[in-house]
């Protein structure tokens, strides 16, 4: 039995029509599509979609974010990174979360991310003070409940935190030095052991659906075998490598300070940038830091919503597309954006570079900022021939918008509207794999209310463990607060505060 979708506007977002809405049919045969055009075959048993006043598009696919995040949502503001990463992922007096809680955390951050058109997410799981293979199984655990595509870590830091950053150690008292040098870290090889362990377990589980992806936290958070192993073993899996790569300017002055280069020419040279390779961030690049990552294949993940909360500063858009390097779109942490919404950030990154160049042609255009929120992404997500465009031989993965919506009326572009105009509320059905997993705004494969009734009772408990944190570990505010404003003081090669 088939599922047909019979003469829809569609956009598609393959090579040849992209973003430019057109009237299809499409046929779905065990979660793949096989037929798409101006007619498509109907047998008798298919289940038909009528596609009068609808708009069918790909799911879309978050290129970066951290599930952990989920429980922080709308806790903090007006912290740079540096400083809000002290009370997000916090150094001190942390004991592992339970397992449960990981659950009904990947669980609400799941529903929410398929609930706004969301069918592919690449979760850079950072649990602190370190991911345990229980707290990893139990987020692909939720993840194959929920029915989403996700690309799971794997995130690593195996350097003391207080030595990622320039300056800050001669502001911290002795014993706080001594006790943050001597937590626990991994070395690469039990990194790397664990990773094989993780794709022996999870890697193209739940049909294929959900991936392992090597996760090393960011040049200066890492061991240089750490960042060159993860690479390599990445390739030998043909997953992702994920890194965060120079989002602030404290993080360029460390390269300078610390490495004597940027830290893209030091990725370069330690042989750890590959066609796996995904950045996240990637803001105060240098131009020529950009061609390294265009002569690699490497992919850049960008986080305008999250760059503009925590003041990071702004990826170079136009310099990226002409260079022909692959962007993602994604909405970073829910402590950092704080939504799963990736629209929102489509939206964001139409708008924000717009004020960073006087000349209309260097703005992005609507189909650009789509391609970077399907197929750009997908190819990130080493996703590229699987999902991302409405295509033959592609996974169902799509979503079906009511066009009679308040946000599509009247209707002029489609592809305008559906970065403009569309705040969620016209999203009527989530495909992914051929399944509805969202039926009128609400999951259909988990019990939403009883998880979400779950997550209010135990969220006492949990505000309370967070509230604890934040307590022990804002002794470090001022240390960090003296570093941050040090660091302004030291030059970078490139300024990214606009772009
Ligand atoms: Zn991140």
């Amino acid at each position: 039995m088939a599922l047909v979708v019979d003469n829809a506007d569609v956009i598609t977002m393959d090579a040849v029509t992209g973003s430019e809405p057109v009237t299809r049919s499409i046929r779905i045969e065990d979660g793949v599509i096989t037929e798409i055009g101006a007619t498509v075959t109907v047998n008798d048993g298919d289940t038909v979609l009528d596609g009068r006043d609808r708009l069918v598009t790909p799911g879309l696919v978050n290129a970066h974010t951290h599930s952990w995040e989920a429980l922080y949502k709308g806790r903090y503001d007006n912290l740079p990174l540096e400083l809000w990463m002290l009370y997000s992922y916090p150094i001190l007096g942390v004991d592992p979360l339970p397992e449960d809680v990981v659950r009904l955390r990947s669980l609400l951050f799941a529903i929410e991310s398929l609930e706004s058109g969301v069918t592919t997410i690449v979760d850079d799981v950072l649990e602190t003070p370190g991911q345990s293979a229980s707290q990893l199984a139990a987020v692909f655990d939720a993840y194959e409940q929920t029915g989403i595509r996700a690309n799971v870590s794997g995130h690593v830091i195996n350097r003391p935190f207080i030595d990622t950053l320039p300056f800050v150690t001669q502001w911290l008292p002795d014993d706080i030095v001594r006790d943050v040098r001597g937590q626990a870290t991994v070395t690469a090889e039990e990194y790397l052991d664990y990773s094989r362990t993780a794709f022996a377990a999870h890697d193209r589980s739940a049909g294929g659906r959900l991936r392992y992806m090597l996760a090393p936290s960011a040049p200066q958070r890492c061991t240089p075998d750490l960042l060159a192993g993860a690479t390599a073993l990445a390739v030998e899996y043909d997953a992702e490598c994920h890194v965060h790569v120079l989002e602030t300017r404290t993080q360029a002055v460390t390269a300078q300070v610390d490495y004597g280069r940027t830290f893209v020419e030091y990725l370069r040279d330690i042989d750890a940038l590959s066609p796996n390779t995904t950045f996240a961030h990637g803001i105060w690049l240098t131009d020529s830091d950009i061609d390294i990552v265009a002569e690699h294949g490497v992919c850049v993940s960008h986080n305008p919503l999250s760059n503009l909360k925590l003041g990071s500063g702004l990826a170079p858009w136009r310099t990226y597309h002409d260079k022909g390097v692959t962007l993602g779109l994604g909405t970073d942490g829910c402590s950092s954006s704080d939504t799963p919404r990736l629209l929102e950030v489509a939206k964001s990154a139409a708008l924000v570079h717009k004020i960073t160049d006087p000349d209309p042609e260097t703005w992005p255009k609507v189909g650009e900022v789509l391609a970077a929120a399907t197929t750009g992404g997908a190819r990130s997500a080493r996703l590229g021939e699987t999902v991302g465009s409405l295509e033959v031989g592609k996974r169902a993965d799509f979503l079906v918008y009511d066009l009679t919506t308040l946000a599509f009326t009247p209707r002029s572009r489609l592809d305008h509207q559906w970065v403009y105009s569309e705040n969620g509320g016209s999203l009527e059905y989530v495909y992914v794999d051929g399944r509805c997993v969202v039926d009128h705004g609400r999951i259909t494969t988990v019990d939403r209310d009883g998880i979400l009734r779950e997550l209010r009772e135990a969220m006492p408990r949990i505000a309370e463990w967070q509230n604890k944190l934040d307590e022990l570990n804002g002794v470090l505010h001022e240390p960090f607060a003296r570093m941050y404003r040090e660091s302004l003081t030291h030059p970078v090669p490139v300024n990214r505060w606009a772009g």
